[in-house]
C-alpha cells in the first residue's frame, strides 16, 4: 500500500503554505499537490502591499516565497493537478494523473477557479470526456483523439498520445466549446466546426473544486465552511479562496492556519 500521510493539501498559494508549515510545527506527515506557481492568483498580482510582515512586492515574487517555503518544509510535494479526493471511511485517496496517494485528512487549498465548464463536458466525462491522458490514453491507442489545453501538462499529454498512436488534434484552452455526440462522445466543436474524434482529452491547469471532492456543500460562491474550515464531508477542510469572499491573501493565509489545527484535532479523535 502507499504511504498513509496525515494530511494532504492541495494548492501552492498563501493557504496552502501557512497549512503546510502549521501541519510541520505539529509533527504531521504532509504532501502536498500543488499545479505549477504561475497558475494561482497571486502570481498575476501588479504589486501587493497588504501583507503583514512583507515589503511591497509583486504577486510573482511572493508566489516564489511560498513555493520556497514549502519547498524547504518537511512536506512531500507532489507537481500535478489533483483530479479527485475519494472519500473512504477514515481515510482518503486522491488522484493525480495516474497516481494516488492517501491521507487521513484533506486541506482544500486550491484558489478559485473561474472557468465554466464546456457544454457536454460534464455530460460525457468518463465517456469520452477525460481528464488524464496517462489514464485514459491507452483506451484509445490507433484513434483520433483531442487534447484541449495550453499548459505543460497538455503539451506532454498531446505528446504521449502521439507516442502510444493517437492521431491527435490539439487546440488552445480558450475558445467556444462544446462536446456533442450519443452514448459516447464523438465530436468536438470548436469555433463552429465540428472535428469528429474519439475522445476529448480536457487538460485545464485546474480542476474545479466542485468536482474534486464529491458531495461537497457551497454557500455564496464558495466550499461551505464553519469557523473550524471543516466542510459537510468530515475530514475535509477548506481554507482561502475557494472558501468564497474576500479573495485576500491575509484571509486565505489565517485560513490556512485554522483548517491545519482543526485537521490535526480530526486525527487526533481518529486514533
Ligand atoms: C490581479 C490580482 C491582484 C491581487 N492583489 C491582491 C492584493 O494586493 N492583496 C491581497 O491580499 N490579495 C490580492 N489578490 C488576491 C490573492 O491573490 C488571493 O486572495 C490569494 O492568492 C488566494 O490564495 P489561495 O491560497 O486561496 O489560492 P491561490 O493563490 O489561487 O492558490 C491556489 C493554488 O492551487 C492550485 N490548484 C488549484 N486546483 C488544483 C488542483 N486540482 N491540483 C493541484 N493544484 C491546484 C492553483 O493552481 C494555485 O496554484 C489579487 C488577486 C489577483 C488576481
Amino acid at each position: 500500500m502507499d504511504q498513509m500521510y496525515d494530511v494532504i493539501v492541495i494548492g501552492g498559494g498563501a493557504a496552502a503554505t501557512a497549512a503546510v508549515l502549521t501541519l510541520q510545527n505539529r509533527g504531521k506527515s504532509v504532501a502536498v499537490i500543488s499545479n505549477h506557481v504561475n497558475t494561482s492568483s497571486l502570481y498575476k498580482a501588479e504589486k501587493i502591499t497588504n501583507y503583514p510582515g512583507l515589503p511591497a512586492m509583486t504577486g510573482a515574487e511572493m508566489s516564489e516565497l511560498f513555493r520556497k517555503q514549502i519547498e524547504e518544509s518537511s512536506a512531500v510535494t507532489i507537481s500535478g493537478r489533483a483530479l479527485s479526493v475519494m472519500p473512504m471511511g477514515d481515510s482518503f485517496g486522491v488522484a493525480v494523473g495516474s497516481e494516488y496517494y492517501m491521507s487521513r485528512a484533506i486541506i482544500l487549498a486550491a484558489g478559485i477557479t473561474r472557468e465554466k465548464l464546456y457544454p457536454g463536458e460534464a455530460e460525457y466525462l468518463g465517456r469520452g470526456v477525460s481528464y488524464c491522458a496517462t489514464c485514459d490514453g491507452m483506451l484509445y491507442r490507433g484513434k483520433t483523439v483531442a487534447v484541449v489545453g495550453a499548459g505543460e501538462e497538455a503539451k506532454e499529454d498531446a505528446d504521449f498520445l502521439e507516442g502510444i498512436g493517437c492521431t491527435v488534434l490539439r487546440f488552445p484552452q480558450n475558445g467556444k466549446y462544446e462536446v456533442k455526440g450519443g452514448l459516447k462522445a464523438d465530436t468536438l466543436v470548436f469555433a463552429g466546426e465540428e472535428h469528429k474524434v474519439n475522445c476529448v482529452f480536457i487538460i485545464k491547469d485546474t480542476v474545479s473544486v466542485t468536482k474534486l471532492v464529491p458531495g461537497l456543500e457551497y454557500s455564496q460562491g464558495g466550499i461551505a465552511v464553519d469557523r473550524q474550515m471543516a466542510t459537510n464531508v468530515p475530514g475535509v477542510f477548506a481554507a482561502g479562496d475557494c472558501t468564497g469572499k474576500p479573495y485576500q491573501l491575509a484571509k486565505a493565509a489565517g485560513e490556512g492556519n485554522v483548517a491545519a489545527l482543526s485537521a490535526c484535532d480530526y486525527i487526533a479523535k481518529l486514533n
